[in-house]
């Protein structure tokens, strides 16, 4: 797993947001940081805030990455890493749903970084998506707006995808997300059922599904757009088909759905038994359920979903969705020809399964 903190020391007194540099003749700018010497534990930095030692990466598996440093706790956090395709930033810890399958259980209190975060931006490498994801980015929706704006305003080479559960859109937001601004913003919408009870369990908030109707009907308004996420869990795998239909049918506008396998965490990790559903064995509702996407002209996709437990006819749809950093593969995966395509799996998914499902392709 790479790690996303790494221990560090820095002469500063309050966090501050930097870009680590090893060339002192690349283009750099004033809030960069350039290296200054390196060891075989670690690589020391100097900026306009002082110099920087981080312990536990090279002074090139550092360069160009973005990073936050703490020097109350003695960290630096890797905001945007310049080698990846998959950076995400958290804004809150908060959240106003409790998921069944939470993977990242929200906590009651909120850290306001985003000054932080769009000094981060404004550094991100030509051409970055940059993931926004929480807790729910929306309970701070006005300074979620405000940073977007300032940053694709400043930044034209820049997009965000942002994760949200779409409970705080009200219909005056549909003016503002008409921006030209936002045709480079995706918001990542999780729907689980068309059972508004179904999902309003799901979800851990009655009233969920309503209020999410009615934000969905704003970011129609706005011409938004939207990917649709539905977590699979075994109590709405046999809704699949139906909800396919629903969203063939009401909401079409959207760029595309992907289906979504458990993650062995969170929340999900002491229910596994109860929440997970082993597609090995019945693949039928989930392959209804992407044979009437496909019918309606809606891209269809599967997450965490490794190609080889898949069958022929879908696996194509199963796409790399599991970020860099927490992705493993398995020793028997050495010989598979359709690696590079394959989600893998979550680097905390229990080695004996994992090892057990992999049939190299
Ligand atoms: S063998 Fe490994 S890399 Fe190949 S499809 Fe299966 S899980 Fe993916």
């Amino acid at each position: 797993m790479i790690r996303l903190t790494l221990p560090a020391l820095a002469e500063a007194e309050r966090p501050f947001v930097t870009r680590l540099r090893i060339d002192p003749n690349a283009d750099t700018d004033i809030r960069d940081s350039l290296l200054v010497n390196e060891e075989a534990a670690g690589a020391s930095f100097s900026g306009a805030r002082g110099l920087i030692a981080i312990d536990g990466a090279t002074g090139r598996e550092l360069d160009g990455d973005v990073i936050l440093v703490q020097p109350a706790p003695g960290r630096v956090e890797r905001l945007l890493r310049a080698g990846s395709r998959t950076n995400s930033l958290l804004v809150t810890e908060r959240c106003d749903q409790l998921c069944v399958m939470c993977s990242q259980p929200p906590k009651k209190t909120h850290v306001d970084r985003f000054a932080l975060l769009e000094q981060a931006c404004l550094l991100a490498p030509p051409g970055m998506l940059i993931g926004i994801s929480g807790g729910e980015p929306t309970l701070y929706k006005e300074q979620l707006f405000d940073m977007v704006e300032r940053v694709l305003a400043a930044r034209d080479d820049l997009a965000f995808h942002i994760l949200t559960n779409a409970q705080h859109f009200t219909v005056e937001d549909a003016e503002r997300l008409r921006s030209p601004l936002y045709a480079r913003t995706s918001w990542g919408i999780p729907l689980y059922a068309t059972d508004a009870g179904l999902h309003d369990r799901i979800v851990g908030k009655a009233g969920a599904f309503d209020r999410l109707e009615r934000s969905l009907a704003t970011l129609i308004l706005a011409g938004a757009r939207v990917e649709l996420r539905t977590v699979l869990v075994s109590a709405n795998l046999h809704e699949l088909p139906a909800l396919a239909r629903y969203v063939a049918a009401r909401l079409r506008f959207v760029e595309a759905w992907s289906i979504m396998q458990l993650e062995h965490i969170g929340f999900a990790k002491g229910r596994w038994h109860a929440l997970h559903v082993d597609h090995r064995r019945d693949f039928a509702p989930i392959a209804a359920a992407l044979d009437q996407a496909s019918l309606h002209g809606i891209r269809a996709q599967l997450f965490n979903f490794p190609r080889c437990t898949v069958p022929p006819a879908y696996r194509s749809m199963a796409i790399a969705s599991i970020s860099d950093w927490k992705r493993k593969y398995m020793p028997g995966c050495a010989a598979c020809r359709e690696q590079g395509q394959c989600s893998g799996f979550f680097e905390w998914h229990p080695d004996a399964d994992a090892e057990a499902s992999v049939t190299p392709l």
